[in-house]
């Protein structure tokens, strides 16, 4: 059976923000990253609610904990939207909810939004979660690289969040654990700053403890400008019974921490003990990227509408975005909006200007930058257009 030897937990508002719109949860043996969106306070409110449905930690009863974890991820949800139609001030808050519960022998792993959750494990490191962001949709349609995506204009958009509508689609899975496995769940703060997965590996595995790793971590992130808020849950797993090193302090008090700005490193008691089963489950979601992408566009198309900004640091709103393509007669166009079809066959995006020249006649390099429905700012997107007009592009410049 599994425990958790030693863990970390720590929110840093960054280097550019006033307040912080992250909470976390990190009473072992569940675990949470939530990061808040909306104007004014509201993020602040949206990620705090959310949290708090985690305070009794996972609830007893039927199912399996993936299906009961998922079960408050979505009661979470709930919470949101109630109270984001409750007042003007509150209207389109929302937030990200990244949660782990550590079972007998495996993790469960319950996700919405672009907080992440990653495995160190013998050295290699590995995300367990996948964003819901525009960017990941692009680079799961193929359309960009993950490098490409790094470094996006939008790469903040995000496509899922809790509190946006009645119902929410919730990742989960659960996993098969090890001792030895060190987590980290951790909100885009960190992984927009410290943009290199390998590098945030290797910050953790410099040791000497998890207290110092995390710290170490959100001083990266800070060092790279801190544009976002920081926040770091780091557990290492350890077998029960088995006398491992234990390097950190005794002293440690704090059992909990819950909320934002504390920091604990604290020894774990066994939670229940219990036969092994296998549970060599390494499940990951089935595919349903094509459903996803129409919950996605759905999302982005209402929010688009109503023109909420959603995520710090960027706007979940599709129509502050452009880009190129062909119109049915066959003309360079400029779109604003996303290059997505909506539900019940609305479009995510409208034409904004048409040029007078065939597509056709494009040199084959140029007419790749037409296709590619690559989003882009105003400025950038009609800068192209004028440069495609007059002969200016050869390719390459997309
Ligand atoms: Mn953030």
């Amino acid at each position: 059976m599994l425990r958790v030897a030693e863990h970390f937990a720590h929110t840093d508002t960054g280097r550019q923000r006033r307040g912080n719109e992250d909470s976390f949860f990190a009473r072992s043996p569940l675990f949470a990253v939530a990061d808040g969106m909306g104007g004014a306070q509201a993020g602040e409110i949206a990620s705090r609610v959310a949290i708090d449905v985690l305070q009794d930690g996972l609830p007893d009863g039927a199912g399996s904990p993936e299906e009961r974890l998922a079960g408050l991820v979505g009661e979470a949800n709930a919470h949101v939207f109630e109270l984001s139609r409750s007042g003007r001030e509150y209207a389109g808050m929302g937030t990200t909810l990244t949660a782990a519960y550590l079972g007998e022998e495996e993790l469960a792993i319950a996700h919405v939004g672009d907080s992440r959750l990653y495995l160190l494990r013998d050295g290699s490191f590995e995300r367990l979660t996948r964003d819901h962001s525009l960017v990941e949709e692009l680079v799961q349609r193929g359309e960009i690289t993950a490098e490409e995506a790094d470094q996006h204009p939008q790469r903040s958009i995000i496509t899922r969040a809790l509190g946006q509508e009645r119902g929410i689609e919730v990742d989960r899975a659960s996993w098969r654990a090890r001792a030895g496995d060190v987590y980290l769940i951790c909100s885009d703060g960190l992984t927009s700053m410290v943009t290199s997965e390998a590098r945030v590996g290797e910050l953790i595995a410099a040791g000497p403890d998890l207290r110092e790793a995390g710290h170490r971590l959100i001083e990266a992130a800070n060092d790279a400008g801190g544009r976002d808020n920081i926040t770091v849950i780091l557990f290492r797993l350890e077998e029960v019974g088995a006398p491992g090193p234990r390097t950190d302090q005794d002293t440690a008090t704090d059992l909990a921490a819950v909320g934002s700005a504390q920091a604990t490193a604290v020894h774990e008691v066994p939670v229940a003990d219990g036969s092994g089963r296998p549970g060599a489950r390494a499940a990951t979601p089935p595919s349903r990227r094509r459903r996803r992408a129409r919950n996605a566009a759905k999302i982005l198309f209402v929010l688009g509408l109503l023109g909420l900004p959603v995520l710090g640091g960027g706007y979940i709103a599709s129509q502050s975005v452009y880009f190129l393509g062909v119109d049915d007669q066959g003309l360079l166009t400029l779109y604003q909006g996303m290059p997505y079809d909506g539900p019940a066959s609305l479009s995510l995006y409208s034409v904004n200007y048409t040029s007078g020249v065939p597509a056709a006649t494009l040199p084959a390099p140029v007419r790749q930058v037409v296709v590619d429905h690559k989003l882009r700012s105003r400025r950038d997107a009609s800068d192209l257009v004028t440069r495609i007009e007059r002969g200016e592009l050869e390719g390459q410049d997309g």
